[in-house]
């Protein structure tokens, strides 16, 4: 771990692996797109599918996206999209055809999500995000209840055996085995990406993990933002500036 200051700007994407292939995998809110007030309200380039899907040929197909959101939330925002890509933290994983792979996922318990409901219903001031396969409780318009909604998240999670994931005002429950790490990993012992360095982009904590297997598997992650300390190597200054750094 390393302060921000030491983080420089990437060299080129092509010359990061000294020749070798490269294996890109992209986080998706606050790495493609800028953070919004609540997750519905982010803005989407209209294109931003297809030029993905441009970069993913430049790549020789070695392009996934690695997001917290289900795939099913991404395809609202992307439109079909033709990549391979992880979801719900990585524990829902298809390819660029759309094939599922991996151990199926599963919901958190109703029990779990009713206890959460009633915890929001008396915290109006709570937007809560029932994902398919997790519950975000997000607190950007009551940033004094962190303390309180990760003291709850934590007891739920210890009753249930879920995992607490915070990120940006928001606080997650979710299955132990949902990490954007193993997403990163399932994805490197696929033929089509089998062999290359894996270089991946996040902006978030839950991103860690995602760094930390890019460097275990010879590779390194690049930070979107400002937010310390990070396992990324390297640091770019938001998500326009990562735009300009791909070409995308
Ligand atoms: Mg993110």
């Amino acid at each position: 771990m390393e302060p921000i200051s030491s983080l420089n700007t990437p060299p080129r994407l092509l010359c990061l692996a000294e020749g070798r292939p490269v294996a890109l995998f992209l986080d998706f809110d606050g790495t493609l797109v800028a953070i919004a007030e609540n997750p519905s309200a982010i803005a989407v380039p209209s294109d931003l599918a297809v030029r993905l899907e441009e970069l993913e040929s430049r790549l020789s197909g070695r392009l996934a996206l690695v997001s917290g959101r289900s795939l099913d939330n991404l395809t609202h925002y992307l439109g079909p999209i033709a990549l391979a890509r992880a979801g719900s933290h990585g524990i829902e994983r298809v390819g660029p055809d759309g094939v599922a792979f991996g151990p199926p996922a599963a919901a958190i318990p109703d029990r779990a999500l009713e206890e959460i409901s009633r915890f929001v219903a008396v915290n109006p001031a709570l937007l809560l995000e029932a994902k398919k396969y997790g519950a975000a409780l997000h607190f950007r318009s009551a940033p004094q209840l962190e303390k309180e909604v990760l003291e709850f998240a934590r007891g739920i999670a210890s009753d249930f055996d879920l995992e607490v994931k915070r990120g940006k005002a928001v606080v997650e429950l979710v299955w132990p085995d949902a990490d954007k790490g193993s997403a990163i990993r399932a994805f490197m012992q696929t033929p089509q990406f089998a062999g290359a360095v894996p270089i991946f982009i996040g902006d978030d904590i839950t991103d860690e993990d995602g760094f930390r297997v890019a460097r275990e598997l010879g590779g390194l992650g690049i930070i979107v933002g400002d937010r310390v300390p990070t396992l990324a190597r390297y640091r770019l200054g938001s998500p326009a500036e990562l735009y300009r750094w791909l070409e995308l």
